[in-house]
């Protein structure tokens, strides 16, 4: 939709939801947009696998060509050990969006950064939200970079995408709606043989939850084990010999590590819980991507979906700005009937596997979840 106009459209978050919402909101004809980010470049960033439809998404921001100048690795698929010992493939062949990739999610990070800037928007870097005062037309914003004073920005929109943190939502009353309780211990391997790293996603289940790996560009391999945060506690597997102790019971994913060495000296865990938040809209507000729901991991969605989110929530702040209100009712709709299909898919998924009926982890997997009592 175009649009042309001076609102002020302040956006917490430069992660790819964010960024998406900003670039789509510059391509619209919006010129006052403006991000503010606490994020510090350069470390280690979880979330590396997108699949075949991201080029299509990244093809609409008009961002494509310099992605691929980028040097992030292909991924022609997943391979798995899920329900059987026997292999299964999901090769992207036959995908009409070519094959999918394995980021340096850091440099991604980046890269959608600078794609914001060439496109326009006005980036507030090292900065963090403090908290909001609605006034008669829109929102006072404070911020803050380190040891600098506190700044204020006048907003006549606000997008929350601060990822799960939520900041302005929060700030505003929302809340999430919980599901299991999912997190993964992780570990990066270094390539020290002549074997090539696979350029595969590999999922293996086993009795306590299920294995991860990917390849991340500088022939690295990422290594996960997601499981409940109850079985990381009474397995102790924050510790790095248990972990590997684990993986015993993993042989396919422990024969890719044959000939490779650990980056870090201690595993790291990330909580990987689903949740959708109880209210994502309001007045002159709303929230993308990981503010307003979290998928699983396994689902390999959660970069594709903050991205089609942000490009959606610009087209309903550019109706909402001519006079639209109920666009952001429509909004919220969409948004939940998208997490109410996630959570179906989920289940589907994780009710595939039925070789350890007794094991608490997927028990409390395949224990149906449902949106329920939801404004
Ligand atoms: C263990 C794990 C593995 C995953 N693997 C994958 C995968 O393989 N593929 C995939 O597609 N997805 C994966 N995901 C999910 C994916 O990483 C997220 O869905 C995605 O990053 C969401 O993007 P976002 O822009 O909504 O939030 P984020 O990427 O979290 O970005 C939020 C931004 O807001 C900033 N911010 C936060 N608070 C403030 C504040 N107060 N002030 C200013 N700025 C602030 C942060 O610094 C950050 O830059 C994984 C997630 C987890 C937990």
């Amino acid at each position: 939709m175009e649009q042309k106009g001076t609102h002020s459209i302040v956006i917490i978050g430069a992660g790819p939801a964010g960024c998406s919402c900003a670039i789509s909101l510059l391509n619209a004809g919006l010129s006052d947009v403006y991000i503010i980010d606490n994020a510090k470049g350069g470390k280690f960033h979880i979330g590396e696998s997108i699949p075949p439809d991201m080029n299509f998404l990244l093809k609409q921001l008009g961002v494509y060509e310099s992605f691929l100048e980028e040097g992030h690795e292909p991924c022609y698929g997943s391979c798995s050990y899920w329900g059987s010992p026997l292999r299964g493939y999901n090769d992207s062949m036959l995908s009409p969006h070519g094959h999918g990739w394995h980021l340096d999610r850091s440099k991604y990070n980046q890269f959608l950064v600078d794609e914001s800037l060439k496109k326009g928007a006005k980036i507030i870097k090292e900065a963090t939200y403090l908290g909001s005062q609605k006034t008669a037309t829109g929102y006072q914003i404070q911020y803050q970079k380190k040891r600098a004073t506190q700044k204020t920005l006048h907003a006549d929109f606000v997008v929350d995408a601060t990822g799960s943190r939520g900041v302005f939502a929060t700030d505003r009353g929302s809340y999430k709606i919980q599901g299991t309780p999912l997190m993964c211990v992780g570990l990066r391997f270094k390539n020290k043989g002549n074997r090539e790293v696979s350029k595969l996603t590999h999922l293996e289940s086993v009795e306590h939850g299920w294995w991860y790996a990917a390849r991340i560009p500088g022939e690295y391999l990422l290594v996960t084990f997601y499981t409940t945060a109850g079985v990381v506690k009474e397995l102790g597997l924050h510790d790095l010999q248990n972990w590997v102790y684990l993986l015993a019971d993993a042989p396919n994913t422990r024969d890719l590590l044959s000939q490779m060495e650990p980056v870090e000296n201690k595993v790291r865990g990330f909580n990987a819980v689903s949740f959708c938040l109880n209210t994502m809209v309001g007045e002159d507000w709303l929230a993308i991507g990981d503010t307003a729901t979290t998928y699983d991991p396994i689902t390999s969605q959660g970069i594709t979906k903050a991205t089609t989110q942000g490009a959606r929530a610009a087209e309903i702040i550019a109706y909402y700005l001519q006079g639209s209100k109920e666009a952001l009712d429509q909004y919220q709709k969409e948004v939940k009937a998208q997490y109410e299909y996630y959570l179906t898919s989920r289940s589907y998924f994780y009710n595939l596997e039925k070789r350890w009926k007794d094991s608490p982890f997927w028990k409390t997997m395949q224990a149906k979840e449902v949106l329920e009592n939801v404004q």
